[in-house]
């Protein structure tokens, strides 16, 4: 599996775990500069875990969907360029502009991610990847949304939680409409099941058609 570069496997409690440099956001383990990335709070850290080729590379620029208070994000400032996160819910968000206050690379947007004209003054266009967790019904349309701003070349990483389409529908089912929705603008490179770390979930890389 490649890590992008400045994400790291460290021993922690006896076990190799993924790791960031930066200042600790969610009571996670820290060992000197290192803290551990807890694959179980992060569905990106649980691509990374699963050994999915992300296409992540250290200082890469990224917009980053969903970010909630910041566990994850947190992560990708430690190792990427410009990291612009987007959250439209008040409460997290300031945790998340916690997080961003000592990470002079990562920018809070307080905005919806289905209307990504409201933060195309902000964002730059030529992104190296675009990763998205909402949780939200119209997760593939959130995608398809924000496709705009990644480089031809560029990475849509994002994984897609089966409960927030349909809590009723198979899983498979629901995956197989949000893969049929991305084709439309995406060619898929790999997909895989989040399980065992978050069930019902489906991670996605794919680059732009
Ligand atoms: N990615 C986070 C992490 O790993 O640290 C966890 C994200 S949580 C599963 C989903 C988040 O997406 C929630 O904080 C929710 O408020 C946010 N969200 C849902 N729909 C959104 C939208 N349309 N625009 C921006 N944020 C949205």
């Amino acid at each position: 599996m490649s890590l992008p570069d400045g994400v790291v496997r460290r021993e922690f409690d006896g076990e190799d775990r993924l790791a960031t440099r930066g200042t600790p956001v969610y009571g996670e383990p820290t060992d000197g500069e290192w803290r551990l990335w807890d694959a179980r709070r992060s569905k990106l850290g649980a691509m990374l875990e699963l050994g999915m080729d992300t296409g992540l590379a250290g200082g890469d620029s990224v917009l980053y969907l969903g970010a909630a208070s910041g566990t994850t994000v947190s992560h990708v400032a430690d190792f990427a360029g410009p990291t612009y996160a987007v959250e439209f819910a008040s409460r997290p968000a300031r945790d998340l502009l916690d997080a961003a206050a000592d990470r002079e690379r990562l920018f809070p947007l307080v905005k919806d991610a289905r209307k990504p004209e409201t933060y195309a003054h902000v964002v730059e266009s030529g992104l190296d990847a675009v990763v998205q967790d909402v949780a939200t019904s119209g997760q593939a349309r959130v995608s398809t949304l924000n496709r705009r701003f990644l480089a031809e070349d560029g990475r849509l990483v994002a994984a897609y939680k089966a409960r927030s389409e349909d809590v009723t529908a198979d899983p498979d089912d629901v995956f197989d409409d949000v893969l049929a929705e991305l084709e439309a603008e995406f060619e898929i490179l790999e997909t895989e099941r989040l399980d065992p770390f978050h069930d019902d979930h489906l991670g996605v890389v794919a680059t732009p058609k």
